[in-house]
């Protein structure tokens, strides 16, 4: 039924990024890569299957958001693309020849979601109201169990088409069947760190086999890091929890030396942090800490059950932390102290975890319910402004993946933006342009996403995904959903 997945299982080498990222500076990887981007080297792109304008774009904006994290805004505003990358925003043009392209509206740089499982939208509405605990056995991983690497391919394709629909270009994916997330994300047009999912079962013999994953990871990251100029790979230990220390501690030592993030779950729910203080003797930072985790590329999702000595821990160490406040909500595990982590000077994004806990994909609620969620625990008002939800779905996200040529447009960085339909009455009044960020944050919606370019490519235009046949990969999902379901 339906045609066969084009799975395409180390078929492709490693492309140019891949030498980028697996240099010598670990903590920031894009800057490397931004280098290259000044020198006037022609830029190799990799094999990929959609035409990229080959000369200079020029796109006129009535208003650009570069997020800067500072809320600045230009109206109008100038973007020029060549290539995959920005080589020009400003308020005014350069004086190079170039296609001129007027764009209604405001242009941003595409969100990026840090935390995300994003092929269980085959999940999706499964599992409704049970906790975490009872939900991960009862629910999602006698399912799991059942998967095959085209369900997941399916899944991935469905999934990164609803994240471009929403405008998110970059998408941290933590999940099984690497191979296949990552042909689905070409094949969508996005981009990803994945960052395969480590997590062994025992085996007939009562042994989990740590080792044959690890290899089979980094023999992922030899074929696919850079792939198609989009794909960045990294590790994905599931928890502290369910890893154990010395693996960990192997872990650590290969990303380190490769470079690469390292992307855990840490402290989501209160019985978790319990059980493991109970356990090890120590609070989950401080077991990271001895594990070795701290030093390298590090991001930390939930972090809901951490303490201001962890905060200090991880805010003294660079480490990062994607922050799901949509999740932790539905779920019932709490409110992560964002305000204490963004004080301490903590790297936070935002990440939307699994659309089996959240439901969705979309960035833009969970920019909105940080911030109010904060001011909640907080009691006030001023904590957590527009401009800083804003940046932790942007600017700050790429940074939180090591990844500062994301999440923000100035001349270098990725050429990944969207455009905002402003003739909505969300949008009204606006007596200064930069009223527009408080509206971005406070009452629009991802449905006022009209286009989206990833690495200077269109892929969605007039909210239609250009790439792949999205009922097709509902199609798909829906039958494949079904199958995992029975027995
Ligand atoms: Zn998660």
């Amino acid at each position: 039924m339906g045609s066969m997945t084009p799975i395409r299982r180390g078929m492709r080498g490693p492309a140019v990024v891949a030498e980028d990222h697996g240099s010598s500076e670990p903590s920031a990887p894009g800057v490397q890569d931004l280098a290259r981007f000044g020198s006037g080297e022609p830029l190799d792109l990799g094999a990929d299957d959609f035409p990229v304008p080959a000369t200079l774009v020029r796109y006129t904006a009535d208003i650009v958001v570069p997020c800067d994290g500072t809320g600045m805004v230009l109206a109008p505003g100038v973007l020029e693309v060549e290539g995959d990358r920005l080589v020009h925003v400003g308020r005014t043009p350069t004086n190079r020849v170039a296609t001129e392209v007027r764009l209604e509206g405001a242009v941003l740089p595409g969100l990026v979601n840090v935390h995300a499982h994003s092929p269980m939208v085959l999940f999706r509405g499964s599992g409704e109201g049970l906790p975490l605990d009872r939900w991960l056995t009862e629910v999602l991983w006698p399912r799991e169990a059942k998967l095959t690497a085209e369900d997941v391919y399916w899944g991935m394709v469905l999934g990164a088409a609803e994240s471009l629909r929403f405008g998110v270009t970059t998408t941290c994916e933590m999940y099984f069947e690497e191979d296949a997330i990552a042909d689905a994300v070409l094949a969508t047009g996005g981009r990803a760190v994945i960052t395969p999912a480590i997590l062994q079962f025992p085996d007939d013999d009562g042994n989990p086999s740590w080792a044959g994953r690890l290899e089979e990871v980094a023999e992922f990251h030899r074929r696919r890091n850079g792939d198609g100029g989009r794909i960045e790979v990294g590790f994905g230990p599931h928890a502290p929890y369910s890893v154990p220390p010395e693996v960990l501690t192997v872990i650590g030592a290969l990303a380190a030396e490769l470079g690469s993030l390292v992307h855990l779950h840490v402290a989501e729910t209160k019985a978790e942090v319990d059980q493991f203080v109970g356990t090890h003797g120590r609070r989950i930072v401080h077991a990271l800490a001895d594990v070795g985790l701290l030093e390298g590329r590090l991001l930390a999702a939930h972090a809901v059950w951490i303490d201001d000595e962890e905060i200090s821990l991880l805010a003294e160490a660079g480490a990062a932390v994607a922050h799901c406040p949509q999740s932790n909500a539905k779920l019932a595990s709490g409110i992560a102290p964002l305000t204490g982590m963004l004080t301490a000077g903590v790297r936070v994004g935002l990440g939307t975890d699994g659309p089996a806990s959240n439901n969705d994909l979309d960035l833009w609620k969970e920019m909105r319910l940080a911030a109010s969620l904060a001011r909640l625990r907080e009691r006030d008002a001023g904590v957590v402004s527009a401009v800083a939800a804003l940046d932790m779905a942007t600017r700050a996200a790429g940074h939180a993946l090591g990844r500062p040529d994301l999440g923000s447009l100035y001349n270098g960085a990725a050429a990944d933006f969207i455009l905002v339909d402003l003739d909505d009455a969300v949008f009204s009044p606006m007596s200064e342009p930069t009223d527009v960020v408080g509206h971005l944050v406070w009452s629009a919606q991802s449905r006022l996403v009209t286009d989206v370019w990833v690495g200077g490519r269109k892929v969605v235009a007039g909210g239609r995904c250009l790439t792949v046949d999205v009922d097709e990969a509902r199609t798909q999902v829906t039958r494949r959903a079904a199958r995992l379901v029975a027995d």
